[in-house]
């Protein structure tokens, strides 16, 4: 690991408190780290992180007031309203009481990108934020796009024009714009507007992926946003992350893939927000019992609709089926994703496309079935399978018999291999961008600067 002498300048980070968010920006605390920047977190008490893990960061735990009702990730934008408005004066307190100890300078603030509020409380204090936005770019234009797309029409999502393309935004259908369930699809706009307007309002944006990935996406966001934009990931491919994780990692599954052939098991995770209907649980369960292939399944507490979310039993797979699959099938409640991935046995992953997972995927050279459902998911689908050519999406719906085609596909006929083989130069160009003269490397020499200019 790089580490540099100690600069004597500290970065107060404010994550947003969901695993996809935690995860990438622990990483980046930990790049900074590595740098010399001193690291304080500012964090919520929902899904507090574990100190004990980061022990060269100190912790500035706020009062989130999330009623009981209101911290869960069911209605995520109903999530971030009430946490956008009830962390504001905690989180100003917290901050100017910092900004006020003796003790090295505070050089930047770093928030999640959706944290719009506290754009306004750091012009306040007179203190520089970068944001860190934890989907990729070619989503994020879209989603900055919203405006646009309501002026031509595509917004509201009318479901008859789901299969049209966005002319404006190739590759993208309609179906694949950002979208996520909630009572008042305006909301979702005002958030997506306001979360942008704050961007536009602040001294840089970072994301966790590379330029040779999204070269078009990163032209287009620079131009849009006037701001500078700092493609520095993958993010834990750079130094091996601490754990951020929510739930416990069983790490049984890697001594069963131990005993597994090379490039022959399908992970299965739909990472830590997406919940299915119990129909839908089945015919994936039947569809991968069918399709005779080896597969390790990540069935998290929440993720079946309806059952419970906090004893930590995974959702029981029916006996019938449990039998025909008894020695092919290892289930777990939360797995060491990234030590799965890595694994030489592990040859397919079937996933949400969440980037994080998405990005991970990559950069093992795993190729991929795309089940998005919701916010950034289907448009980091499209990318996998219309432009990088390394997945391959479940379009006809859930039925078992697709299922066990798609598996089939990817994990037996010529088809996987050759995304298989796309994949592996992908994973080369993710190695190499971080790298002496690499783009992510050059990146985040220019962040580094930029963060000890002002
Ligand atoms: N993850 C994990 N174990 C699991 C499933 C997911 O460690 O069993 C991690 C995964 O490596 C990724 C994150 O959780 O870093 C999920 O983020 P992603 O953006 O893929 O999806 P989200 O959970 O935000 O929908």
């Amino acid at each position: 690991m790089e580490m540099k002498q100690r600069m004597g300048k500290r970065l107060v980070l404010f994550p947003l408190p969901l695993q996809g968010h935690l995860n990438p920006m622990f990483q980046l605390a930990d790049i900074l780290h590595s740098k010399g920047f001193s690291i304080s977190v500012i964090h919520t008490h929902f899904n507090a992180p574990n100190p004990d893990n980061h022990t060269n960061f100190t912790f500035h735990p706020i009062a989130d007031g999330l009623l009981e009702t209101e911290a869960s990730t069911a209605d995520v934008i109903g999530l971030f309203a009430a946490l956008n408005a009830k962390c504001v004066s905690p989180f100003r307190d917290c901050l100017s009481q910092m900004l006020s100890d003796q003790g090295e300078p505070i050089a930047f603030l770093i928030t999640d990108a959706f944290w719009p509020f506290t754009q306004a409380i750091a012009d306040g204090l007179k203190l520089p934020r970068i944001v860190l936005r934890t989907t990729n770019i070619s989503s994020f234009v879209c989603f900055a796009a919203f405006p646009l797309l309501r002026q031509k029409g595509y917004l509201p999502i009318q479901d008859n024009r789901l299969e049209e393309p966005v002319a404006e935004l190739p590759p993208l259908k309609v179906k694949d714009i950002p979208r996520v369930s909630t009572a008042d699809p305006e909301v979702v706009f005002e958030f997506a507007c306001r979360t942008c307007n704050e961007v536009k309002a602040s001294r840089g944006l970072i994301f966790n992926t590379f330029e040779e990935l999204e070269e078009s996406a990163l032209s287009a966001i620079r131009q849009e946003f006037g701001i500078p934009v700092f493609p520095i990931g993958p993010f834990h491919k750079r130094i091996p992350p601490s754990s951020s994780s929510i739930l416990p990692p069983d790490k049984s599954c890697i001594s069963w893939l131990n005993n597994q052939s090379p490039n022959s098991v399908l992970y299965v995770s739909f990472g830590s927000i997406v919940a299915i209907k119990e129909a839908e649980f089945l015919e994936i369960a039947w569809g991968l019992a069918n399709s005779m292939q080896p597969f390790l399944w990540v069935i998290r507490p929440g993720l079946v609709r309806g059952s419970s979310s906090g004893s930590g039993a995974t959702h029981p797979l029916p006996d019938e089926l449990a039998e025909m699959v008894a020695g092919r099938a290892h289930i777990v409640g939360w797995a060491p994703q990234l030590d799965v991935l890595a694994h030489p046995a592990t040859g397919g992953f079937w996933t949400h496309s969440g980037w994080n997972s998405t990005l991970e995927s990559v950069c093992e050279g795993v190729p991929m079935i795309c089940l998005p459902k919701f916010a950034d998911q289907m448009a980091n689908a499209r990318y996998v399978s219309d432009v990088w050519k390394v997945g391959i999406q479940l379009e006809n719906g859930l039925g078992r018999q697709n299922v066990e085609k798609a598996v089939r596909r990817l994990m037996v006929e010529k088809e996987g291999e050759e995304m298989r083989e796309r994949i592996a130069c992908l994973k080369e160009k993710a190695t190499l961008c971080l790298a002496e003269g690499g783009s992510s490397h050059k990146y985040l020499e220019n962040l580094a600067s930029h963060m000890l200019s002002v």
